[in-house]
């Protein structure tokens, strides 16, 4: 870190500053300038107290932060792309992760139909909430654990692997039971303790971006998954809230390549939730593998008029086969498999 000292401040003071970032168990390298002094705090900031504490003395004018404050997802601790075995599917470098699957599992019927179409499709991991988080508590809240049951069901039958979100740690043991990844939902983007319970289950997680969480944020989350032991983690950008009303929300694509940037972990977009529009899905989807995703997670339902959440974003069977279809030359353009 580096202590930036208030012009004019007398050397006493300034030894004070020197001090006390030594007794911190940092090694001091004072800069004297003609007006201005500088003390470079060598040390790693991670592992030792911060210094950002030397704010609150007088003489401190501020402290700068040098390291980044993620370690494990960053791409200075592991500069190859991560791969992520999802139960024999690997999604992550060359290997592009195709999820996709109703918002809400509704019935038997609805999931099973859903789930050999987007097979068909090429999609090899399955979605479906059974515990939704709803805005208003008069919303559909989802099936609980009939849908949990209803997509093992459909895992058996297809062989697709499943991704459900986790909404709270009571039901932790549930659901991870029936997933194969751990869909950690944008409202619950920065609760921590669920994050730290969903990493002890050892299954895949996918970390939905909050709301209004910013990058740094969204990449100290997946930390406290990793910090507690878990490498499989997926990152997924699905809108942010914005001024704008076009949209649902307003998709980040620039945040997909900073991510894949700052970070080793794989990167899946949500255009659904992205957008909340089903007439742009495909336009984002294009974008999305353009800037560099790895995996997309599309809601798809067999009769979205019909659907009991989220209907106006699901795109239908037949618009997700086409879908693929369209994507395939931007697949290859990025080197990617599915
Ligand atoms: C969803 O995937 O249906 C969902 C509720 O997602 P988000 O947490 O991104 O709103
Ligand atoms: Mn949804």
């Amino acid at each position: 870190m580096i202590i930036v000292i208030k012009p004019h401040t007398p050397r006493a003071q300034i030894d004070e500053v020197i001090a006390e970032v030594q007794k911190l168990g940092y090694d001091p390298r004072p800069i004297f300038g003609t007006e201005q002094t500088v003390v470079a705090a060598i040390g790693d900031e991670r592992t030792h107290h911060t210094l950002e504490s030397l704010n609150a003395l007088p003489q401190v004018e501020t402290v700068i932060r040098v390291q980044k404050r993620y370690q494990l997802v960053s791409r200075e601790s592991h500069p190859a792309d991560s791969i992520i075995d999802v139960d024999g599917v690997p999604v992550g470098g060359p290997h592009f992760g195709l999820m996709a699957g109703p918002c809400s599992v509704e019935s038997e019927s609805q999931l099973m139909q859903t789930a050999h179409a987007v097979k068909a499709a090429g999609a090899t991991i399955l979605r479906g909430g059974a515990f939704k988080p709803r805005t208003s508590p008069y919303e559909f809240q989802g099936l609980g654990s009939e849908g949990l049951r209803l997509l093992s069901l459909a895992k058996r039958e297809t062989g697709l692997k499943i991704i459900t979100e986790l909404l709270s740690e009571v039901h932790v043991d549930e659901v991870a039971e029936h997933s194969d990844i751990l869909q950690i939902g944008a409202r619950n983007a920065q609760n921590f303790q669920l994050l730290i319970a969903a990493a002890r289950t050892g299954k895949p997680i996918l970390l939905k971006r909050g709301i209004s969480e910013r990058i740094d944020e969204w990449l100290l989350a997946a930390e406290y998954i990793m910090a507690h032991g878990n490498p499989n983690v997926f990152l997924c950008e699905r809108g942010i809230r914005t001024f704008e009303t076009a949209t649902r929300n307003t998709l980040d694509l620039g945040a997909v390549a900073i991510a894949k940037k700052e970070s080793h972990l794989p990167v899946i977009v949500d255009p659904s939730q992205g957008c909340g529009r089903a007439d742009l899905v495909r336009q984002m989807c294009k974008g999305a593998v353009a800037v560099g995703a790895d995996g997309l997670l599309i809601e798809v339902h067999p009769n979205p008029a019909e659907a009991l959440s989220d209907g106006q974003q699901q795109v239908s069977l037949e618009g997700f086969a086409q879908l693929v279809k369209e994507l395939q030359p931007f697949l290859q353009a990025t080197g990617h498999s599915t």
